[in-house]
């Protein structure tokens, strides 16, 4: 009896407790574990540690959302990608901008109650592949966890945002970011991060919550050598080391853990997934072959120790970029009349696979997109892709789908158990893998620089239109709504074209997903039905949210558009993805209005009359494509806030552009100095490739607009 009121006496405090303070002080294990009991809140990245990204909550539903209206809304000042999932807690939400900027928010109201700015040096984003993007926040104990772009892991306190310990998880003089949100397990902090376009080791690590600790390190593919204490020094010296052949270290090997992980408390397994390998070129990076475990693979850990448990490889001997990074989901599936516990991966390879969780084992796998052509299917018995001839490009161009951004990319999929379907933010972006210059022989490691291993050069762009609409067309979106047990799709939405947002379900049979040209739109679950629209403004990448507050439901996303594809694909990308970066959030019967949608415009650029030599546009054209076009864009075509170099002043003088370019005048804006890639004389060949595309788009812009 005495024990009994004792128990209730806790409850009663700890629940005060809770409502006095306002923060998340509440948020823990057993809270995550138990978020369905409370589904109002949101309270780690993927709703719970099973990553369902499917809320409990139906006060909006099919058959109301039509009424679904703007609540309020908070213009970011940040010009980047937006990619964020905010996290509520007690009525208040925390999230993340580009450039790692952390916010929270009275979550009712939108009242801004507090900012942190970790002051990451905009040199960095030279470091990231995809863009200054940051994913989210983690909550545990009072504290809110976040990784910044430069490296850091940072614990702030909920109420005031002030810093209460960061810990540098990188080695910074080496091409390390993190974008990703951290998760919290058994009072561990767990954050990897990114790297392995330019060159890295990856690893997972754990920190905890309270002093900022480091408690253990998991290395995904082996060093030059082990004993240097981590977690993972038993599976590498086991299990990885004798799949890797040359000497990988040299160039970083990749296997960078950037974003995915759940966990399930009952078998007490941490699952992460691997990226890919470093170079991308397994010919070049593992010269002899072999698997490079434990590259493009799903890895099970204990949470405590980092203790490697079992793992999964999606891609064996990895040489697209496809890494198995992409969102994990774990669910409970009937499949052939008996009950399993399963784990779910959309991985950028194409393949849909279902795992059994406790073991790893192989289920099944199927094509999620028709355009898969790496690979002709999945092995039922080893698990293995049957690889299509040629796939590798080991002797010839190989135009493969997916390309390197993926089937499926970062964007997260969703989960309904009461639909039994998965919805996936699909695309088709093919792309042309080829050795560099035709020869693997050609291939120089570039401190600093990217090394991929391939040749971008073949993936440049027409500025044709007829032969770039035929590209665009090529490219696709789609959201589809896929039958893990069966393995086939139920319904399908297509999309202008690729690289949307993520995917929120709910029980209100609804599906949410924002588009790259700024519809965000709730979906029939059952049928794909499009129920409800409204017009961001702007490109939409992140996936939605949703909470409760004085029993009314809200609907949270972040808008603006930005990340690999974004920054990368030049021309590709629909023009109606550029707009401002906000946090738009609905209720039913709301009313608010956005102001009108803004119209860029570029204003024309004077030009030298003498053109540059076919030799200078040549070598120009070469040197933009291996160093400049992963952030300014495919043949210079460069999206939203990074400079379209085709309108630049800078491109008029050639001492002001090699001020930049070679002496790294504009750091502090990104725009760090190539001096250790790039020569002189090459700068200006870029320089004179530029004037030429100018001029080129300039004529198109002046023609269009005497029509
Ligand atoms: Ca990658």
């Amino acid at each position: 009896m005495g024990a009994k009121r004792a128990i209730w006496a806790a409850v009663a405090v700890a629940s005060l407790a809770l409502a006095a303070c306002g923060g998340p002080k509440g948020v823990d294990g057993a809270r995550i574990a138990a978020a369905d009991s409370n589904p109002g809140d949101w309270v780690t990245h993927g709703r719970t540690y099973s990553e369902q990204r499917f809320s409990p909550l139906d006060k909006v539903n099919a058959g109301n959302v039509g009424q679904l209206g703007l609540a309020w809304s908070f213009d970011l000042p940040e010009n980047r990608g937006i990619e964020a999932t905010p996290l509520v807690a007690d009525g208040v939400m925390y999230t993340t901008s580009s450039w790692s900027i952390v916010r929270a928010f009275d979550a009712k109201t939108g009242k801004l109650l507090w900012e942190h700015d970790p002051q990451v040096p905009k040199s960095t984003g030279v470091k990231a592949c995809c863009d200054s993007v940051n994913r989210g926040v983690a909550l545990w104990g009072g504290k809110v966890f976040y990784g910044t772009l430069d490296g850091r892991l940072e614990a702030l306190d909920a109420r005031t945002g002030k810093l209460a310990w960061s810990k540098v998880t990188v080695d910074q003089s080496k091409p390390y970011t993190i974008t990703g949100a951290p998760r919290v397990v058994k009072g561990k902090v767990l954050i990897g991060n990114g790297g392995a376009e330019l060159g890295v080791r990856g690893y997972l690590s754990a920190y905890d919550a309270e002093t900022g600790d480091m408690a253990w390190r998991f290395y995904t593919v082996p060093g030059e050598k082990e004993a240097d204490g981590a977690a993972s020094d038993k599976a590498m010296k086991d299990i990885a080391r004798k799949t890797w052949t040359g000497e990988w270290w040299k160039v970083g090997g990749g296997g960078t853990v950037w974003d995915s992980m759940a966990y399930d408390p009952d078998l007490d397994l941490l699952y992460i997934g691997v990226g890919n390998g470093s170079p991308w070129n397994r010919d070049i990076r593992s010269p002899g072959g072999g698997d490079n475990l434990f590259l493009s693979s799903i890895v099970a850990l204990r949470p405590e120790t980092g203790e490697y448990v079992w793992h999964y490889q999606t891609t064996p001997g990895e040489s697209w970029d496809y890494t198995a990074t992409q969102h994990i989901v774990l669910a409970d599936l009937t499949i052939d009349g008996k009950p399993r516990k399963v784990l779910m991966q959309a991985p950028k390879n194409g393949f849909f696979y279902v795992l059994d969780r406790t073991d790893g084992k192989f289920i099944s796998a199927e094509k999620y997109v028709d355009a898969v052509n790496w690979a002709t299917g999945i092995d039922k018995t080893t698990g293995r892709p049957i690889e299509a001839p040629g796939a590798r490009y080991e002797k010839t161009l190989h135009l493969s789908n997916p390309g390197p951004l993926g089937a499926h990319n970062w964007h997260p999929m969703a989960f309904s158990p009461k639909t039994g379907l998965v919805y996936i933010p699909a695309q088709e972006i093919p792309f042309p893998y080829m050795q560099p210059g035709g020869d693997k022989a050609n291939f120089k490691y570039r401190p600093q620089g990217w090394n991929v291993g391939i040749d971008f050069l073949v993936a440049g762009l027409p500025d044709d239109e007829a032969q770039l609409k035929a590209i665009r067309a090529s490219l696709k979106g789609k959201l589809v709504a896929w039958d893990p047990v069966t393995q086939t799709a139920r319904w399908t939405v297509n999309y202008d074209g690729p690289w949307n947002g993520g995917v929120l379900a709910t029980a209100g049979n609804l599906v949410f997903q924002g588009s790259a040209t700024g519809e965000f739109a709730a979906y029939d679950a059952g049928n794909g039905k499009k129920l409800w629209g409204f017009d961001t403004q702007t490109g939409v990448v992140a996936p939605a949210m949703t909470y409760e507050i004085d029993g009314e439901q809200y609907v949270a996303l972040m808008a603006g558009y930005g990340g690999g594809f974004a920054v990368s694909a030049g021309a590709g990308v629909d023009p109606r993805s550029d707009g401002p970066r906000r946090l738009l959030v609905f209720k039913l019967g709301a009313k608010n209005q956005l102001p009108a949608r803004p119209v860029s415009t570029k204003a024309p650029l004077p030009l030298p009359a003498t053109p540059g030599t076919p030799q200078q546009i040549a070598q120009g054209t070469a040197v933009f494509s291996a160093n400049c076009g992963v952030c300014h864009g495919a043949s210079g075509v460069s999206n939203f806030s990074i400079p379209d170099l085709r309108y630049s002043p800078a491109i008029t003088d050639a001492a002001i552009f090699k001020s930049i370019v070679i002496d790294g005048d504009r750091k502090d804006q990104g725009m760090v100095s190539f001096a250790s890639l790039v020569s002189v004389d090459e700068a200006e060949s870029v320089r004179q490739y530029l004037i030429d595309l100018s001029r080129r788009a300039q004529a198109k812009q002046k023609a269009a607009a005497a029509k």
